[in-house]
C-alpha cells in the first residue's frame, strides 16, 4: 500500500466516511467563482470578494503545503422542526460540525504526523477560505450538481466537508466520474424564490439560506413569504433532489443541540443577547447571531400566526436590535393584520423608532397591512 493510501485509510479511521486526495492548485470552479463575485450575486458576502484570490488558490493556505486531504462525514437526514413550528437545515441541528469535523481533522493530523508524513498541515472547517466542493469533486468526493452543492452517490448532498492541508507529499486520487444531474431540474423548480439562475449558480441576493444565515441586515420584504417555516438555512433544494433520497444514510447521528429539540421560534425571539452564548454554546446556529435568529423567528412567526407568536412579537417591537423591531413589525403586519391593537402597536413602535432603516422598515410594514385591510374591505366584482 502506498503513502497516499495509507493516509486516505487513516483518515477513515479517524472517523470520516469519505476521504480523497486533490490536487492543490486552483480548483476548476475557481473561473466559475469570480464571474459569480462579478456578477454580484455574492450579495452581502463583501468577504468573498475581498479574499477571492486567497480563495481560488489553496497554496496560499500553507506556505509549504503539496498535498490537499479532502474528507467527507454524513450527517443525519430526517427533516428538523422546532416547537411550535419553524425549521432548520438539517446540517445545524446537532453538535456544531466545525467543532466535530476540526476534532477530528486534528486528530487524523496528529496520527499522520506520527506514522511519518513530513512536515505540518492545516485543517479547514468551512467553504469561507478555499473552493472546497470543487477540490472536493477533484478527489473524488462526489460532483457539484445544478444545486451548486457537491453529490455524493450513498449521502447525496447530506454530508459535511473538511481538509487538511499537508506539506507531505501525496499523490491525487484519480477520480472517477461520481455521478451526474443528466435531465432533471427539480432543484431549479422547487427553489422557492428562483435563486438558481442557472446550472450551479445560485444568486445569494435570492437565496434563503443566505438571508436567514450571512445577512446581517434586513430581510427584503418580496422574501419573506418565502421564508415558509425556515428559521435558519433551507433544504429545499436538497430535500427535493433524487441523490438525496436514495439508500444509505449518516453513518452516525450527532446528536439535536437543545436550541433546536427544546427550543421553539418564541424562545428565539425572546432570547436576550446576555443569554444568547449560553443558549446556543455548541450549535452552528450561532453563525446568524442573536439579532439574526430572532429576526427570522419573527419573520417566520408572522408566516405560521399563534396566539404566543403574536404576544411575543409585540414585546418584540421593543427589542434592543433594530433589526429585530422591524422584523416583529413586518411578522405582526403579516400574520395578525386582523387582531385587535396590531396597526396601533406597529403606529406607536415606529413613532418612538430611532434607527432610520428600522423606521423606514416599519412604514413598509405598516402600509402593507393598510394594504392588506384595503383589499378585504373593497367590494366583491
Ligand atoms: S437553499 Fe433554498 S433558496 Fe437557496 S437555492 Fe436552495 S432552495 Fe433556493
Ligand atoms: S435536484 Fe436534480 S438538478 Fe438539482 S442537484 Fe439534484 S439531481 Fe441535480
Amino acid at each position: 500500500m502506498g503513502r497516499s493510501e495509507i493516509a486516505l485509510e487513516m483518515a477513515l479511521e479517524a472517523g470520516f466516511d469519505l476521504a480523497g486526495i486533490a490536487p492543490l492548485e486552483p480548483p476548476p470552479a475557481a473561473g466559475r467563482f469570480r464571474a459569480w463575485l462579478a456578477a454580484g450575486r455574492h450579495a452581502g458576502m463583501d468577504w468573498l470578494q475581498r479574499q477571492a484570490e486567497r480563495i481560488c488558490d489553496p497554496r496560499r493556505l500553507l506556505p509549504d503545503g503539496r498535498s490537499l486531504l479532502v474528507v467527507g462525514l454524513g450527517h443525519p437526514r430526517p427533516p428538523v422542526a422546532l416547537a411550535g413550528g419553524g425549521r432548520v437545515a438539517r446540517y445545524a441541528a446537532g453538535r456544531d460540525y466545525h467543532n466535530l469535523m476540526g476534532k477530528r481533522l486534528r486528530k487524523l493530523a496528529r496520527r499522520l504526523e506520527a506514522a511519518g508524513f513530513e512536515g505540518r498541515s492545516r485543517g479547514i472547517v468551512d467553504a469561507g477560505p478555499l473552493l472546497e466542493r470543487s477540490h472536493a469533486a477533484a478527489a473524488g468526493l462526489g460532483f457539484e450538481s445544478r444545486a451548486a452543492n457537491l453529490l455524493h452517490p450513498r449521502f447525496g448532498p447530506w454530508f459535511f466537508l473538511g481538509e487538511l492541508v499537508l506539506e507531505a507529499e501525496l499523490d491525487p486520487t484519480p477520480a472517477p466520474p461520481a455521478g451526474s444531474c443528466g435531465t432533471c431540474t427539480a432543484c431549479i423548480e422547487a427553489c422557492p424564490t428562483g435563486a438558481i439562475r442557472e446550472a450551479g449558480v445560485v444568486d445569494s441576493n435570492l437565496c434563503l439560506s443566505y438571508h436567514t444565515i450571512e445577512n446581517r441586515g434586513s430581510i427584503p420584504p418580496e422574501l419573506h413569504a418565502e421564508l415558509g417555516d425556515w428559521a435558519f438555512g433551507c433544504d429545499v433544494c436538497s430535500e427535493v433532489c433524487p441523490w438525496g433520497r436514495r439508500d444509505g444514510d449518516a453513518s452516525e447521528t450527532h446528536g439535536t443541540h437543545r436550541a433546536v429539540s427544546e427550543a421553539g421560534l418564541v424562545d428565539w425571539l425572546r432570547s436576550g443577547r446576555e443569554t444568547f452564548a449560553e443558549e446556543f454554546r455548541g450549535s452552528a446556529l450561532r453563525r446568524a447571531r442573536r439579532d439574526g435568529l430572532a429576526r427570522n423567528a419573527a419573520l417566520v412567526l408572522g408566516n405560521r400566526p399563534s396566539e404566543e407568536g403574536g404576544s411575543a412579537l409585540r414585546e418584540a417591537l421593543a427589542d434592543p436590535s433594530p433589526l429585530v423591531r422591524e422584523a416583529a413589525g413586518w411578522g405582526l403586519a403579516r400574520g395578525h393584520g386582523a387582531d385587535a391593537g396590531t396597526a396601533d402597536a406597529i403606529d406607536a413602535a415606529r413613532a418612538r423608532e430611532t434607527d432610520p432603516a428600522a423606521e423606514r422598515g416599519l412604514a413598509a410594514a405598516r402600509a402593507h397591512l393598510a394594504g392588506v385591510e384595503r383589499s378585504e374591505h373593497a367590494p366583491r366584482a
